[in-house]
C-alpha cells in the first residue's frame, strides 16, 4: 500500500532500521587513571583529558529498531502483595445481591464458559535475559568514609514499620503521641518496615516482594498464560490487587446517573443511604450465556424528574428542575430552586458485575468512580481504556451539535480488582502476534475471518488479509473461528503477547534506580536528607531481586558526590566539581548489582545525612545533579529518583526565585497568562527529552519549605513518564512516613520499562493528540520511558471520514514494553463501539467521569497560556453547550422554567464549578501548589480527576453509631456545603492528596479526647500525626483513613483544621457547593447555566 505505516517497532522515520543495536554495556570500557584524589571524603573527580566514554554513547533512538506501535506490557512485577489485613476479596463470581437480580443469568450447569476450558497457563517464558557482567574494578582509590560520626538508624526491619503493628516511637522532638494510626493491614511481615521516624503505627499499603520473574520456554505455537491471578504462574503480576488493598472500594462517589445505582439522589442530610452491599455476602456471579443485554445508563429506567411529575420520554433519562417560571433571559430567582433537590453525588452503590460485551455488543461501563468487577468478553475493561461517549457520532458535524468531547482515557498499566481475570498473555512465538498488513493493527476480537478463515478483514483499515498458515482454524455455523473462545487474542478486549526479536533492537533493559539525594544545608537541616535516605534505605528490600536489578546514588549540593558501590570495604565518594559541563565517574564504580552492593549502599543511607551535618553550602547544582546521573545510567536507561529541597540555583539549568516577581502581580494574573506557571526557560525541557531517548525516567521528591518553581522543573518527570511528589511545607514529624510510603508504592507499583504506545482507531476515525506525562518524537507514538499504573493518557479523536450508522468503530492501544524482570511484552486493549447518528443515543451513551476528566485536563493545558478568566469561562460555556444541545435537541419538557440535565450528566454542572474553585484555577494559592495541581492532573486516572476537585466529606464524630449491614468502615457522604458541617462536629475530607480533619468549635471534650486524646483542640499540635488510641471511636477513624489510603493508592497527607484559625477556613474553601470569593454557590451557579441556556434558547 502507498500510505504505508510504519508498525509500531518498525524503523522511525528518523532512525535508521540497520543501525546495528547498541551492544551491551561494557563495564570495563573506561578507566580514569588520574580522575582521583586521595583526599577521603572529598575525593575530587577531575575532568579527565578525554571525557569519559560511556558505552552506548550514542542516542539511542529507541531500544527497539522500529518504534513499537504499539507500548505494551504489562507488568507482573513488583506489584504489591495484597495486604495481609486486607479485607478478603471478593471470590470471583461473587455478587451482592442487588447485582445479581439485574444480572442476566448465567449459563446453566455444565455448560462451559470460555474461561472454563482454557487452557491452563503454561506457566513458562522465555528465560530472562543474562545477568549483566560485572563491573570491573574501579580505577578510583578508595576512600574511607568518615565513620563514627553516623549514628545509623536501626536496620529497617528492626524497626516498627509503618505497616507493620508495633508500636513506633515519635522521632525525638516529635511534638506527640499522636501516630498514623493502626498498621493498615495487618501485622506486617513486611520486609523493611521504616525505621526514620516512625511516627507510629503508620497504616500503610502493604506491598508484598514481587514474584520471582518465571522463566520459560518459548512455545513454538501460540500459547497462553495467565500473567496474574487466577491460574497464575507464579511470578507473574500483571493484575494485581490495588497496593493498598483490595477489598470492595466504599463510598466512592456515586455514580451519577448510573443505573446501577438504586437511587442517585437526592441526599439528604442525615438519610443514611442503603448499605452497601459487598461481595462475599452474595450468590455467585452468574454469567450470562445468551441472556439479555444488560440495563444500560439512562437508556431503560424511568426518566427521574424534579420538581415535576415524572414525564416519560422514550429513552431519555433526564432531569429537570425548576425555578421560578421565569421568561426567557430573565434571572431565575434562586429561592425557587430547592438545595435539597438539586443533583448531588448519591450513596455508592454495591460492587457492580461489569461484562464488557454482551449479546454481541457494547455495553458501557459503570462510572469510573464506582465499584465494579470486569469480565472481559470481547472490549477491553474500562480501567485500561474508555471512552467519553459509549456511542460514536457518525460525523464530526454530528459530533459539534452534542457538545460534547470525544477522546479515550487509557491507562494500560492500570490496577484491577482482585476478583477479575487476569490479563492472558499469549506467545505466538518467533513470527510474532497476528497482525494486519498493512496498518500494523494486532489480531484481537473484531478482525473478521472469511473464506473458511483463510482471510480476515482487519477492523481498523477494513484490509482483507490472508491468515498465516499456521494460525489458520476454520469457521463455525456462526462465522466465528472454532477455537475463538480459546484463544485470548480472539475473545479477550486485553491481551498480552510476548514480544519476538523483531521487537527488539537490544536486549531488554535491566532494572536500574538511581537516586540523587539533596544535601545542601536546607535539606540536612529540615530533615529532608534523612528522611530521603531513611525512605530509600527502608525500600531497597522492595526492589525487583535478581541479577538484573542495579542500584546507584549520588548526592548534591553545590558540587556532586558519586558513590563507588563496587569496594569491598567501604564506599567511595566521587566528586564532580563542574556543574556547567557535566560529566560522571565511571559507570561500573556507581551503577552496581544491587545482590552486590545492598549492604554498602545500606551503610551509605546511614551515614549520609551526619556526613553532611555541618554544610553550610545553601546552593544546589540540581540540574548539573540530574544530568550527571543521567550520564551515569544512560547506557542502559532506568529509574532516576531525585530527592530534592530547595530551587536549584546553580549550574546548568539554575533557576532564580521569580516567585518574588509574581506576588507583587496578583491582581493582573486573572486577565493575562500566568507565566509563572510556565517554564522559565527550554533548558530542562532540552535534558529531559534527551534523557527520553535513553529511557531514564526521573521521579522528583520535592521535600521543601520554599519556592522551587515547580512550574520549571516538573518538565523532566513530565517528559519522562515520571512523576511529581510534593511535601510543602516538609514536617520532619509528618512527611517522612508519607515520603516512605510514596517511595515505596513508586518502586513496587506495577509497571514498566522503555515503553512506547500508539493507538489506532477504525478508519473514519483519527487520533488528534495524545496527552500525558511522555516524550513524543513522531507524531503517531509517544515514548514512555517509565509507565505505571497511576498514569492515564489522553487521546483525543477526531472524525476524518463520515462512520456509517449501526456499524462500529474500534480503537486498539498497543504498549510495548519491558517487564521489571526483563521481559518485552505488547500489551493490546481494544474497544469497539457502536456508530450512531442520534443525539438522545450520545446522551445516554455519555461517561460523565470521563468527560470530566477530560474537561480537566484541558484546562489544565490552557490554564499557562490563557488569562484564567478565560478558562473558567471556556469550562463553564462547554458544560453548557452539551446541556444546551440536549435542551434544543432532545428534551421534550418545554417549559423554561426548567433546567433540563440529561441524566447521565446531570452533575456536570456540580463538578464544572468545583473545577473553577479548584486549587490550580484559583490565585489564593501558592504558584507551586497551582503547578504541582496542574502537573498531577496531566496523567490523573479518571477515578481521580472527580475527586480532586469535588473531594468526599464525611462525619467522623458519629463513627461510633452502628450501621447495620455496611461493610464498609467510610459512613456515607455529605454534601460539601456548610449547611452540612455543624460545629459540635469533627469531619474529615479527603481528595485523594489530602485529608483535611476539621474541628468544629463545640464539640464535645470527651469524643476529642477518644479520637485524639486531648481535651480541647487547642491542645493539637500543628502538625499532625493521626495516632490510635485504645476505644472504638479512635479504632474506626483509623479504620476510615486506612481504608481511604487503599481506595486511592496514596499515604494522603494529613491536616489538621479548626474552626476559628486559618486553617478552619482552609478547610471551609474545600466546600465547593457554598458562594465563596472563588465562585458562586452550587444554586447560583445552576442559576447562571439555566440563564445561559435560556438565552442561547432564544437567540
Ligand atoms: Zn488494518
Amino acid at each position: 500500500m502507498a500510505a504505508f505505516v510504519p508498525p509500531p517497532g518498525a524503523p522511525r522515520p528518523n532512525n535508521n532500521s540497520n543501525t546495528p543495536p547498541p551492544p551491551p554495556p561494557n563495564y570495563n570500557a573506561q578507566r580514569y587513571p588520574d580522575s582521583l584524589s586521595d583526599n577521603m571524603q572529598n575525593l575530587n573527580l577531575n575532568r579527565q583529558q578525554q571525557p569519559p566514554i560511556m558505552p552506548n554513547a550514542a542516542p539511542r533512538p529507541s531500544p527497539f529498531g522500529q518504534p513499537p506501535p504499539f507500548p505494551g506490557a504489562s507488568a507482573p512485577y513488583s506489584r504489591p502483595g495484597p495486604p495481609s489485613a486486607r479485607p478478603a476479596a471478593p471470590p470471583q463470581g461473587t455478587f451482592p445481591p442487588g447485582t445479581a437480580a439485574v444480572r442476566p443469568t448465567g449459563p446453566p450447569p455444565g455448560q462451559s464458559s470460555p474461561f472454563g476450558s482454557r487452557p491452563p497457563p503454561p506457566g513458562s517464558f522465555p528465560p530472562g535475559v543474562a545477568p549483566t557482567p560485572a563491573p570491573a574494578s574501579s580505577p578510583f582509590q578508595r576512600t574511607g568514609m568518615p565513620s563514627g560520626q553516623v549514628s545509623m538508624p536501626p536496620a529497617p526491619s528492626s524497626g516498627p514499620g509503618p505497616f507493620s503493628g508495633g508500636q513506633a516511637v515519635p522521632p525525638t522532638g516529635a511534638p506527640g503521641r499522636m501516630s498514623n494510626g493502626p498498621p493498615a493491614f495487618g501485622s506486617g511481615a513486611v520486609p523493611g518496615g521504616p525505621r526514620f521516624p516512625p511516627p507510629g503505627n503508620l497504616s500503610q499499603p502493604l506491598v508484598g516482594p514481587p514474584p520471582p520473574p518465571t522463566s520459560v520456554a518459548p512455545p513454538r505455537t501460540p500459547t497462553m498464560h495467565s500473567v496474574l491471578g487466577g491460574p497464575t504462574p507464579p511470578g507473574s503480576i500483571a493484575q494485581q490487587a490495588p497496593p493498598f488493598s483490595s477489598g470492595p472500594q466504599g463510598m466512592r462517589p456515586p455514580p451519577p446517573g448510573s443505573p446501577y445505582s438504586p437511587q442517585s439522589w437526592p441526599m439528604q442530610q442525615g438519610q443514611v443511604p442503603p448499605p452497601p452491599q459487598f461481595p462475599g455476602s452474595a450468590p455467585p456471579p452468574q454469567y450470562p450465556g445468551s441472556s439479555p443485554p444488560p440495563q444500560y445508563p439512562g437508556s431503560a429506567q424511568p426518566p427521574r424528574m424534579y420538581g415535576m411529575p415524572p414525564q416519560p420520554l422514550p429513552n431519555q433519562s433526564m432531569t429537570t428542575i425548576s425555578s421560578a417560571g421565569s421568561q426567557t433571559g430573565t434571572p431565575v430567582g434562586s429561592s425557587k430552586i430547592d438545595p435539597n433537590q438539586i443533583p448531588r453525588p448519591g450513596p455508592s452503590s454495591s460492587v457492580l458485575l461489569h461484562e464488557t460485551r454482551q449479546g454481541n455488543q457494547a455495553n458501557p461501563p459503570p462510572p469510573a468512580t464506582s465499584d465494579y468487577i470486569v469480565r472481559d468478553n470481547g472490549n477491553c475493561s474500562p480501567r485500561y481504556m474508555r471512552c467519553t461517549i459509549n456511542q460514536i457520532p457518525c460525523t464530526a458535524d454530528f459530533l459539534t451539535t452534542s457538545g460534547m468531547p470525544l477522546a479515550l482515557l487509557v491507562e494500560p498499566f492500570a490496577l484491577t480488582h482482585p476478583s477479575e481475570e487476569p490479563i492472558q498473555v499469549v506467545d505466538f512465538g518467533e513470527s510474532g502476534p497476528v497482525r494486519c498488513s498493512r496498518c500494523k493493527g494486532y489480531i484481537n476480537p473484531f478482525m473478521k475471518f472469511i473464506d473458511q478463515g483463510r482471510q480476515f478483514i482487519c477492523n481498523l483499515c477494513g484490509f482483507t488479509d490472508e491468515t498465516p498458515r499456521d494460525y489458520h482454524c476454520n469457521l463455525g455455523p456462526d462465522g466465528r473461528r472454532r477455537d475463538a473462545d480459546d484463544r485470548p487474542e480472539l475473545c479477550r478486549g486485553t491481551v498480552e503477547f510476548v514480544a519476538s526479536k523483531e521487537y527488539m533492537v537490544r536486549d531488554p533493559m535491566p532494572a536500574v534506580y538511581f537516586f540523587l539525594i539533596d544535601v545542601s544545608m536546607n535539606a540536612i537541616q529540615t530533615g529532608a536528607t534523612a528522611a530521603a535516605c531513611s525512605a530509600i534505605h527502608q525500600v531497597i528490600a522492595d526492589l525487583p531481586e535478581g541479577p538484573r536489578t542495579m542500584v546507584g546514588i549520588a548526592t548534591f549540593d553545590s558540587t556532586i558526590h558519586f558513590y563507588s558501590l563496587k569496594r569491598v570495604e567501604q564506599p567511595l565518594m566521587l566528586i564532580v566539581p563542574d556543574v556547567q559541563d557535566v560529566y560522571t565517574p565511571l559507570e561500573t564504580d556507581v551503577v552496581v548489582q544491587l545482590s552486590k552492593c545492598r549492604q554498602h549502599l545500606e551503610d551509605l543511607l546511614g551515614r549520609i545525612p551526619t556526613m553532611f551535618q555541618t554544610s553550610k553550602t545553601a546552593e544546589s547544582a540540581f540540574g548539573a545533579a540530574i544530568k550527571a546521573a543521567f550520564l551515569a545510567i544512560k547506557s542502559t536507561g532506568g529509574k532516576l529518583l531525585v530527592f530534592q529541597s530547595v530551587l536549584p540555583s546553580t549550574g546548568i539549568g539554575a533557576l532564580s526565585a521569580r516567585e518574588a516577581e509574581g506576588r507583587a502581580n496578583i491582581s493582573s494574573t486573572e486577565k493575562e497568562p500566568n507565566k509563572l506557571l510556565q517554564p522559565v526557560d527550554k533548558t530542562l525541557k532540552t535534558l529531559a527529552i534527551e534523557f527520553a531517548e535513553y529511557q531514564v525516567c526521573v521521579d522528583l521528591f520535592i521535600t521543601t519549605q520554599s519556592y522551587m518553581d515547580i512550574a520549571s522543573i516538573s518538565v523532566i518527570p513530565r517528559t519522562t513518564g515520571g512523576q511529581v511528589y510534593y511535601y510543602y511545607p516538609f514536617s520532619a514529624v509528618t512527611d517522612p512516613a508519607k515520603l516512605y510510603n510514596d517511595l515505596r508504592w513508586n518502586v513496587t507499583r506495577p509497571q514498566g520499562f522503555e515503553a512506547v504506545m500508539r493507538v489506532r482507531c477504525s478508519q473514519g476515525i483519527q487520533v488528534q493528540e495524545y496527552f500525558g506525562n511522555f516524550c513524543k518524537r513522531i507524531p503517531t507514538d509517544v515514548d514512555l520511558p517509565g509507565i505505571d499504573c497511576d498514569k492515564t493518557i489522553m487521546v483525543t479523536l477526531k472524525h476524518d471520514d463520515k462512520l456509517q450508522d449501526g456499524s462500529e468503530c474500534s480503537f486498539q492501544c498497543a504498549v510495548l514494553y519491558t517487564t521489571l524482570y526483563g521481559q518485552r511484552r505488547i500489551r493490546v486493549i481494544t474497544l469497539s463501539l457502536p456508530c450512531t447518528s442520534m443525539l438522545s443515543n450520545l446522551f445516554r451513551a455519555a461517561d460523565l467521569d470521563t468527560q470530566f476528566s477530560c474537561y480537566m485536563k484541558q484546562a489544565t493545558n490552557e490554564i499557562t497560556s490563557s488569562p484564567l478568566v478565560r478558562v473558567r469561562e471556556q469550562m463553564t460555556n462547554l458544560c453548557i453547550s452539551s446541556l444546551l444541545s440536549y435542551r434544543k435537541f432532545c428534551a421534550t419538557v418545554s417549559s423554561s422554567g426548567q433546567l433540563i440535565l440529561p441524566e447521565a450528566l446531570k452533575l456536570l454542572p456540580l463538578y464544572t464549578l468545583a473545577l473553577i474553585k479548584s486549587t490550580g484555577l484559583r490565585t489564593d494559592g501558592k504558584i507551586d501548589e497551582r503547578s504541582f495541581w496542574i502537573n498531577h492532573v496531566f496523567s490523573l486516572s479518571v477515578p481521580l480527576a472527580v475527586p480532586l476537585v469535588y473531594p468526599r466529606m464525611v462525619a467522623v464524630h458519629n463513627l461510633d453509631i452502628k450501621k447495620d449491614g455496611d461493610e464498609s468502615p467510610i459512613p456515607p457522604v455529605i454534601p460539601l456545603s456548610s449547611e452540612h458541617v455543624s460545629d459540635d462536629g469533627i469531619y474529615l475530607l479527603e481528595n485523594g492528596e489530602d485529608c483535611l480533619i476539621y474541628i468544629g468549635s463545640l464539640v464535645d471534650s470527651g469524643t476529642l479526647q477518644q479520637l485524639f486524646g486531648v481535651n480541647t483542640a487547642d491542645e493539637l499540635p500543628t502538625q499532625f500525626v493521626l495516632q490510635q488510641h485504645d476505644n472504638s471511636l479512635s479504632k474506626k477513624l483509623n479504620d476510615v483513613v486506612n481504608e481511604i489510603r487503599r481506595q486511592r493508592c496514596s499515604y494522603l497527607r494529613m491536616k489538621l483544621c479548626k474552626k476559628g484559625d486559618p486553617s478552619g477556613a482552609f478547610f471551609l474553601s474545600h466546600l465547593v457547593e457554598d458562594q465563596s470569593p472563588h465562585g458562586p454557590s452550587y444554586v447560583e451557579f445552576l442559576v447562571h447555566v439555566h440563564r445561559q441556556i435560556q438565552i442561547k434558547m432564544a437567540s
